[in-house]
């Protein structure tokens, strides 16, 4: 790969900074939350949960990309109201995810951290326009983008002057049908030995699956991720959306307690 700004030998690894929460350096970052902002009562309650639980960053999606267009789309604007109003609450930072550029200027009042979702990874318009924000950007990677694509396009953010980039793995497209995805941890292991930027592992939609989400969180952690990103709910089964692949915040709170005492296996 040419011209990459990340490469090994450009020099120490970057650490995104989410207001007090920092990616990338000593200790593992936990963001958690439901797929999508269903109404204030419930986001509260779910964020209220998950800071006890010692998640540091909530997530939450106000726009959603659904496959199709008749499912839920989100509740948009009033959606990042509730972000915005919650995260006050609880004092905690809130990602989520802005899928056309016309919003980004507005959104990112209400939002700590943007995140790209895996459509849109390879829209070049969306990168340069959150490129040009000084907001840190989550950037899942594409569903069948190969490692080299998904660096091209972090840098086509970080080339746009904002280099406050972390990397979401969030499984691919394969032969594979048991899975929703397949969860490649080898860009994980890749990227931490060749590259700068900070990376995390999204088993939810890794593996649609809630019941493989915790052996699979302690995975991403083993191969050296710097955190998870985990979709939770205060009650899974009535998810609004992805609620196959939804733990409980409970479950999140043992994910955490087996990373954080070492017990991965
Ligand atoms: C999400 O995290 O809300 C999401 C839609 O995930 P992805 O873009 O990875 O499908
Ligand atoms: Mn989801």
């Amino acid at each position: 790969m040419k011209d990459l700004l990340v490469d090994l030998k450009s020099g120490n690894k970057i650490k995104v900074k989410v207001k007090d929460v920092t990616i990338g350096g000593e200790e593992k970052v936990f963001i958690s939350g439901p797929c999508s902002v269903e109404d204030l009562d419930t986001m509260i309650n779910i964020a209220k949960e998950l800071k006890l639980a010692g998640v540091h960053m909530l997530r939450g999606g106000a726009f959603k990309p659904r496959t199709s267009p008749y499912d839920f789309q989100g509740l948009q604007y009033e959606g990042l109201k509730i972000i915005k109003e919650v995260s006050n609450e609880v004092n905690m930072p809130f990602v989520t995810e802005i899928m056309d550029t016309r919003d980004v200027e507005k959104a990112i009042e209400y939002v700590d951290m943007i995140q790209i979702g895996s459509r849109n990874m390879y829209n070049y318009s969306l990168l340069k326009e959150v490129g040009k924000t000084n907001k840190p950007i989550l950037l899942k990677r594409g569903m069948s983008a190969t490692l080299a694509e998904w660096l091209y396009a972090a840098e086509y953010i970080m080339s746009e002057g904002n280099i406050n980039v972390v990397l979401c793995e969030r499984g691919i497209r394969t032969f594979e049908s048991y899975t929703r995805n397949t969860l490649d941890l080898n860009s994980v292991a890749v990227v931490k030995q060749k590259y700068r930027l900070p990376i995390i592992v999204d088993p939810s939609h890794g593996t649609g699956l809630r019941e493989i989400v915790p052996a699979m969180s302690v995975a991403a952690i083993a191969v050296g991720a710097d955190g998870l990103m985990v979709e939770s709910h205060i009650s899974p089964d009535n998810s609004v959306s992805d609620a196959r692949e939804t733990i409980s915040t409970d479950a999140m709170k043992k994910i955490i307690e087996r990373i954080n005492t070492n017990k991965l296996f």
